[in-house]
């Protein structure tokens, strides 16, 4: 390292429990890390180099910390991991592995903690369709607290460009999945990460992205221009696309994903949706914010004589009937 050579770390690290005390935000709603690292090779991805392998922690620990959560008063858990169906492969076999040889898989972790007492919604980001199988779908089905989300980053709607990005799937077996779900949970929201412009990107497999994200119709689609990042493959790669036509796909994609979010808003119009309160509006404090199942944001008029005192609001879930959807958030009048 003194002389700026290259170090190789040999010796496997594993992660300390003690070290993970998370940053919490909100009092209603906390992340909770499941796996860190990532042993995938996207070739535009710096993530491997700054994270490390895959490391998953004990169901034990993460089961303990949701019932430390639970006892301070949150109610929704988010599971995170760069790759989250990756949960479990480097964990030995254990009591609640029903994969292969007893291998514990993510799904089989949602098993694990769903009944948690207190908490009442589950998520989970970030799903790799490299690796999300139909048992983890007919779990989501099956477990009542997990919510009716999935964030599937798809990054492009063209074979060849998911080939060189190293992405290990097609836009065929992305759309099976988006099917399966929607066969079990058809009214389930769907978000995913996109990039446009990405090296050598010409403008046919542009217009795949476009085809894409036109028949699935997100609820979200966080999108970006390709961005070369230093020590990943494709940085070095010749054939990178210009800032100009970079910005222009941008500008079409972006177009066409808030048109086919305010298309999927519009079925929320008129409907009684359950509202976790997680604070007031910050910039309309006479309305409370909380999410749908479906994690759409939703602002709620209330009485302000029935609003006296936020801690008998805060965390809980309400009755809502939606009145005004935008692209991204509702509105609603509180029914209960
Ligand atoms: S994009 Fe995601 S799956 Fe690919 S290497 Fe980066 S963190 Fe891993």
């Amino acid at each position: 390292m003194a002389q700026g050579c290259q170090v190789l770390a040999i010796d496997t690290a594993y992660i300390e429990e003690d070290i993970t005390k998370p940053r919490r935000q909100s009092t209603v709603t906390a992340w909770v890390n499941v796996i860190y690292g990532c042993n995938e090779t996207c070739t535009y991805c710096i993530v491997p180099s700054v994270r490390g392998r895959e490391q998953s922690r004990s169901p034990g620990h993460i089961r303990q910390e949701i019932e430390h959560l639970s006892s301070q008063g949150y109610r929704e858990i988010t599971l995170l991991g760069q790759n989250i169906d990756a949960y479990g492969r480097d964990l030995p076999p254990g009591d609640i592995g029903q994969g292969v040889g007893g291998k514990i898989t993510f799904t089989d972790l949602l098993y694990h903690i769903h009944d948690v007492p207190g908490i009442e919604r589950i998520r989970f980001a970030t799903s790799h369709p490299r690796y999300f199988s139909p048992r983890l779908i007919h779990a989501c089905a099956e477990l009542p607290k997990v919510c009716e989300h999935f964030h599937i980053p798809f990054q492009s709607g063209d074979n060849d460009i998911l080939k060189a990005m190293a992405r290990g799937y097609t836009h065929e077996r992305y759309r099976r999945i988006i099917e399966q779900i929607r066969d079990l949970m058809p009214d389930a929201a769907l978000s995913a990460d996109a990039i446009v412009g990405f090296p050598g990107e010409t403008e046919a497999q542009f217009e795949n992205t476009l085809r894409l994200v036109d028949d699935i119709g997100f609820d979200i689609v966080n999108t970006a221009a390709y961005s070369p990042r230093p020590g990943t493959p494709a940085a070095q790669w010749e054939q990178q696309i210009r800032e100009t036509d970079k910005s222009d796909r941008l500008q079409r994609l972006n177009h066409l994903v808030n048109q086919k979010a305010m298309g999927r808003s519009q079925r929320y119009l008129g409907r009684r949706e359950e509202i976790l309160l997680e604070g007031r509006n910050p910039k309309q404090p006479e309305q409370f914010m909380g999410r749908t199942r479906a994690n759409r944001i939703t602002f709620v008029d209330v009485q302000s004589s029935e609003t006296e005192h936020d801690a008998d609001w805060i965390g809980k879930t309400v009755a809502v009937e939606i009145t005004e959807a935008r692209a991204f958030s509702l509105t609603g009048q509180l029914l209960s």
